[in-house]
């Protein structure tokens, strides 16, 4: 299940968010302060769930363990 985890970098609040189409990550905002400038970062969890088949229905990353956005970068 792809569970991102995301750090607010206005106040630091660190939360996961899980996304199941691309379109989740968008509109996304810090649950206790409200602002957008989160920085993603890949759980270990969601590195997990690379392994099976399910990475094929997602829009990931080709780079995905490299990738410099933290694997986000398939939401364009
Ligand atoms: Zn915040």
């Amino acid at each position: 299940m792809p569970i991102y985890e995301y750090v607010c970098e206005d106040c630091g609040t660190k939360f996961e968010k899980l996304v199941l189409r691309a379109s989740d990550k968008e509109g996304l905002a810090c649950p206790k302060c409200g602002k957008s400038r989160l920085a993603p970062q890949l759980s270990t969890f969601a590195a997990h769930a690379g392994a099976d088949n399910s990475q094929a229905a997602m829009p990931q990353c080709p780079s995905a363990g490299c990738c410099p956005h933290g694997g986000t970068c398939g939401m364009n």
